[in-house]
């Protein structure tokens, strides 16, 4: 059976990066999101274990300490992780895994896993992204400047990612993280069986 792909689709809040994942996962439903652990506080709608395992400080330590974590991070104040063992079976089983992280633990995750395809989302513009970021409401100016540094600093890592998708048209996006996932089934490396029947 074929092993499952490691796929790590990171990019600046504001930048609709949950959305796309969403719409991809209705297109490919076969795919399997990763849920991470995190210290921070749970939003209302959100439950325990679906959309994170929400966790206290000395619980993260402790699985830091028992290297549960394939990558960890802090990000504005709160940490997160991605839990390896369950992202193992689920690749064992055959099914090809998102991890949608911040950039550090993306990096982490490259380090580890050379074989993950990495996919950072951006903006059409800086401009947009600000938009963006003040049309949800958070109307605070001084937090959505604090949020567009925090991006800036997000996109100095984005060239060591392998692909770029634009978020302009939400459908033209997910078309684009398909194309991705099938043009890396289609690469020689992977079509190897192919060749060695007919030598
Ligand atoms: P939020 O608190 O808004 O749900 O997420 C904040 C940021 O943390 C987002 O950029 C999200 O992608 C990232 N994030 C969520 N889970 C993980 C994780 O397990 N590891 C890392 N490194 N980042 C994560």
């Amino acid at each position: 059976m074929r092993k499952g792909r490691l796929i790590v689709i990171s990019g600046p809040s504001g930048v609709g990066k949950g959305t796309v994942v969403k719409a991809l996962m209705e297109r490919e439903p076969e795919i399997r999101l990763s849920v991470s652990a995190t210290t921070r506080d749970m939003r209302p709608g959100e439950i325990d274990g679906v959309q994170y395992y929400f966790v206290s400080h000395e619980t993260f330590e402790q699985m830091i300490a028992e290297d549960s974590f394939l990558e960890h991070a802090q990000y504005v104040g709160n940490r997160y992780g991605t839990p390896e063992a369950p992202v193992d079976r689920m690749l064992a089983e055959g099914r090809d895994v998102i991890l949608e992280i911040e950039v550090q633990g993306g990096l982490q995750v490259m380090q580890r896993r050379p074989d993950a395809i990495s996919v950072f989302i951006a903006a059409p513009s800086f401009k947009v992204l600000g938009e963006r970021l003040r049309g949800r409401g958070d109307t605070d100016e001084e937090k959505v400047l604090m949020r567009l540094q925090q991006a800036r600093t997000e996109y100095l890592v984005a060239p060591q990612y392998h692909y770029i998708v634009i978020n302009d048209r939400l459908e033209d996006a997910v078309s684009d993280i398909q194309a991705i996932l099938r043009a890396e089934a289609l690469k020689t490396e992977h079509q190897q069986h192919l060749l060695k029947e007919a030598l």
